[in-house]
């Protein structure tokens, strides 16, 4: 395996070793602990993901990995045996926990048996040129990070490009965030920005700015999708979308409702937004 070949130059000191941890207080495991914490993830720019396949599909994609924790009882498994192997690699860290730490760092009875600590990833808006069939979601304020999982997983099943976090967001690599993406958080390209900065990226993006407002004028079926970029803008769960933010918009669309709900959840909003807009693009036999 060339990766563990090169993995030999790692082979000293703390990096690239294989450690068995069985105490709740060791201090690398009070670290990964500490990532449940915003403060502690943005300090350290990395987040925690939990599951083999998950893991097999980050390493895939190229993410970064730092650490790599796995149960006991997960030990001699190949899939197991082979990402503890490109985690040395790759110069990061093994550790070989009991089920009781395992329960502690993720903070669920059942854990899963593998868990990564990968280096968050995050994308540049001014880097950013807009294509014709390309599709983002900005979202503005973001509160809950149920939805915000449920977003970055259905902007990915529906081919989205990526997804742009406006002014004061969840995080995305909360624990609760990431579960909720199923994966996907390592399929779709993040970007977060001031209003400020988001305004100016959409007057000279090309691409055409779609959001959605309950005082929307425009049913969201009517506008044409196909003729450039597009953003689809979504108003935060509480407040829905700022004047200043509506403002900038090319269309204002509605989805009708009928019944006594005066709104769809944010991310069932979102849902219908992609899969409209990306109708023409998506396709069984693709
Ligand atoms: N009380 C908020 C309001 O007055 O705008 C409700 C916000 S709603 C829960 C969250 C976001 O989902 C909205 O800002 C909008 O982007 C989108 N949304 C929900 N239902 C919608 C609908 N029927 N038409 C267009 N957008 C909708």
């Amino acid at each position: 395996d060339d990766d563990f070949k090169t993995g030999a130059r790692f082979g000293s000191g703390r990096v690239g070793q294989v450690k068995e941890v069985t105490s709740l207080s060791n201090p690398i495991i009070k670290d990964i602990k500490a990532l449940t914490n915003k403060k502690d993830r943005e300090e350290s720019g990395t987040f925690m993901a939990e599951g083999l396949k998950l893991v097999i599909d980050a390493l895939e994609l190229g993410w970064s990995i730092r650490t790599l924790v796995y149960a006991k009882a997960a030990k001699g498994k190949p899939l197991v045996e082979q990402v503890a192997a490109k985690t040395v690699a790759r110069g990061g860290l093994v550790l070989e926990v009991s089920e009781k730490v395992l329960s502690s760092v993720t903070r669920r009875d059942n854990p899963q048996m593998v868990v990564g600590i990968f280096e968050q990833q995050w994308q540049r808006l001014d880097h950013l040129v807009p294509e014709k069939n390309q599709t983002f979601v900005a979202l503005d304020r973001v509160r809950d990070p149920g939805n915000l999982g449920t977003i970055i997983r259905t902007a990915d099943a529906a081919g989205a490009s990526g997804v742009i976090l406006v002014g004061e967001c969840t995080d995305p690599f909360s624990l609760e965030t990431v579960r909720a993406t199923m994966g996907s958080i390592f399929a779709m390209p993040l970007y977060r920005v001031p209003v400020t900065d988001f305004l100016a990226f959409s007057r000279q993006s090309g691409a055409q700015v779609v959001a959605t407002h309950l005082a929307g004028a425009v049913d969201y079926r009517t506008i044409d999708y196909r003729a450039k970029p597009t953003i689809l803008l979504m108003g935060n769960e509480q407040s829905g979308l700022p004047e200043q933010l509506a403002n900038a918009a090319d269309r204002l669309a509605r989805i009708p409702q009928q019944g006594l709900a005066d709104s769809l959840n944010l991310a069932v909003a979102t849902a219908v937004m992609l899969f409209e807009a990306r109708r023409h693009l998506l396709s069984l036999e693709a």
